[in-house]
């Protein structure tokens, strides 16, 4: 047995200690998600989860031993640094380094679904996970609605009771036919029942959507659909997580055959037609992912619901030449959010980007395409 990561956590679990609890996805058909394709799920066992905290305990008073030594009241960025450069990748060590540099407080379960695990096992991770790292303000995991609707409020509550307190779940799209489309194996009312079943339990509930999943042929039942589904469930954060389709990905194939990637522009206008549809609904809308193309659009509805609006339609706005410069310069990572596009030497670098490629727009649609594949 050795200590073991997976691949992948939300952007909103950077910080987070991850801690894997079974390997890679039960599902695995969603067409857009290259993630686990050709990996076969396995649960661990409680005595491996039970041994990689352990290890991760162990390995954070040996770290803390030295900083006393040291006579450091919290080990310094330094000491955590060369603990980093001296320990393997992957190890339990370098897991405890990382989490002490960034602040040693919440704690992620990987890998996609580990609420299909048994919920009396998973409590045991949960309670032996708080008993040997105390102080944890926050564990997160991933999980399917499905799995979410099937466990239903009470053994939830239990997994709450236990010390989960928040579950991220890939809504992607409230329409039945978009979820059909790309495998999802949810529709809106498995989504619906699984979300609500989380809040019910007392979990905190981040439900992902994916703008630009329904393509050119379903751009607006994704739009209006998915704004029902988030009001009906109400989710403490809805998070957009834009698509990009990659090779890797099955749904690459379908490019052409019966699919239909949208550009940017057509994007943003999903997004608003999405935004107009949530008017009233309570939800704090997140834009934590390199791949949307705003990244500053970011509010609490009700209340943000016009600045949210104000925002998509001042980039929509733009005269054609500024709205190359933004993406080319979004998808390389210059500006975070629209907010910087007025910052002189950042536009300079933009332009200069738009003139690389020539300035037309199949070019620019390219480059930018190339560019978000980066990021997947
Ligand atoms: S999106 Fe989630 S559920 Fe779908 S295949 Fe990827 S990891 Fe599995």
């Amino acid at each position: 047995m050795s200590f073991e990561q997976g691949p992948i956590r939300p952007p909103s679990e950077a910080s987070s200690l991850l801690i894997r609890v079974g390997r890679n996805c039960p599902w695995n058909k969603c067409t857009f998600c290259p993630v686990y394709k050709g990996r076969t799920f396995s649960r661990r066992s409680l005595e491996e989860v039970i041994v990689d905290i352990d290890e991760v305990a162990d390995a954070l008073e040996i770290v803390r031993e030295e900083a006393r030594k040291l006579d450091q009241s919290r080990p310094s960025p330094r000491l955590l640094t060369s603990f980093l450069r001296s320990s393997h990748a992957g190890s339990a060590m370098q897991a405890a380094a990382w989490w002490l540099l960034r602040g040693e407080r919440t704690v992620f379960l990987q890998d996609a679904d580990p609420l299909s695990m048994r919920t009396e096992k998973l409590e045991k991770v949960l309670r032996h996970l708080h008993r040997r790292l105390p102080g944890i303000t926050r564990v997160t995991a991933y999980a399917r609605t499905a799995t979410l609707a099937s466990r239903g409020p009470e053994k939830l509550r239990a997994l709450r009771d236990a010390g989960l307190d928040r579950v991220h779940v890939g809504f992607e799209s409230g329409s039945d036919a978009v979820l059909e489309l790309v495998r999802k194996g949810a529709t809106q009312a498995r989504h619906v029942k699984g979300g609500r079943a989380a809040i019910e339990a007392g979990l905190e509930l981040s439900a992902y959507l994916m703008p630009g999943l329904g393509g050119r042929a379903l751009w607006k039942e994704h739009a209006v659909e998915s704004a029902r589904c988030v009001a009906a469930v109400e989710p403490h954060f809805t998070r957009l997580r834009s698509l990009a389709v990659v090779e890797r990905a099955p749904l690459h194939e379908m490019v052409g055959r019966g699919f239909e990637p949208m550009g940017d522009d057509e994007v943003m206008r999903e997004l608003r037609l999405f935004l107009e549809n949530l008017e009233g609904v309570t939800t704090k809308l997140r834009s934590d992912h390199i791949l949307n193309l705003l990244g500053d659009l970011e509010g609490d509805l009700p209340g943000d619901h016009q600045k949210l609006l104000d925002l998509v339609d001042s980039y929509l706005d733009l005269p054609e030449p500024d709205r190359f410069a933004y993406r080319l310069g979004r998808r390389a990572g210059l500006f975070r959010g629209l907010y910087e596009f007025g910052d002189p030497s950042k536009r300079a670098r933009a332009d200069a980007l738009v003139d690389s490629v020539g300035g037309d727009p199949e070019a620019v649609d390219a480059a930018c395409l190339e560019l978000m594949g980066q990021w997947v």
